[in-house]
């Protein structure tokens, strides 16, 4: 099964790399150099399986593209990975609010995005694998799957984005300690820390949607961060 991923970027040279990269490695890529020319050929093109958008574009930008994609029913579900510039953290957290997957901050090295896309590949192929427990967490009604990027909570399953994923499991493997925002960013964002504090709590509330009556297991502790409450 072939994975389609569509990219959105204005600048061609990076367009040209990322393509070739990743068609190197298999996957086939489709690159658009607006939101205009993207928009032209909507129509007639087939679903693909992953958008890499990049926000800072000519004429129509990166979020209001997104906007109107989620407004579009046969692209609705379709994950969006954002490519977004160092200087600019408002627009992840709006794409974040919106429902992007994950985003990527250029400059970035196409293995850091290759094992990016492969998670949102991985969800998408159907094969059997061989089941690796190491990354389970369980927690009462609440198992976390580390290969698959998901959370079961008793009979509902909702999968998560990477990063939504390791606060969980940072959280989950220390029930009761708290963690402040500095914390959560270091462990899970790493390098990539001089992104502001208040994507945690982006995070954080699209975990508790996800997690709908189990929300309340991500205690929020006033002035200081989050910690994970163990429930009978
Ligand atoms: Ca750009």
């Amino acid at each position: 099964m072939s994975f389609r991923i569509v990219l959105i970027e204005d600048e061609e040279e990076i367009a040209r790399m990322v393509t070739y990269f990743l068609k190197k490695e298999g996957l086939e890529v489709q690159y658009f150099l607006s939101a205009e020319e993207f928009l032209d050929r909507l129509s007639a093109l087939t679903l693909p399986d992953l958008i890499l958008l990049d926000l800072m574009l000519p004429g129509i930008d990166g979020i209001e593209l997104f906007r109107y994609l989620k407004r579009d029913t046969r692209f609705q579900e379709v994950p969006v990975i954002m490519l977004t510039a160092k200087d600019d953290p408002v627009d992840v957290v709006l794409g974040l609010e919106l429902g992007a997957e994950d985003y990527i901050t250029k400059p970035f090295d196409l293995r850091e995005l290759l094992a990016r896309i492969r998670v949102v590949k991985r969800r998408t192929e159907t094969w059997e694998r061989n089941r690796d427990t190491s990354r389970l967490y369980r927690m009462g009604d609440l198992l976390l799957n580390g290969d698959e990027l998901t959370l079961r909570m008793g009979e509902e399953t909702v999968y998560l984005s990477f990063r939504e994923f390791k606060i969980l499991e940072l959280l989950l493997r220390h029930p009761k300690r708290v963690f402040s925002r500095a914390q959560i960013l270091d462990r899970v964002w790493g390098e990539e820390s001089f992104v502001s504090d208040r994507i945690v709590d982006v995070y954080i509330t699209n975990l508790r949607k996800k997690m709908g009556k189990y929300a309340n297991a991500i205690v929020t502790v006033r002035g200081v961060g989050y910690r994970f409450e163990p429930y009978e």
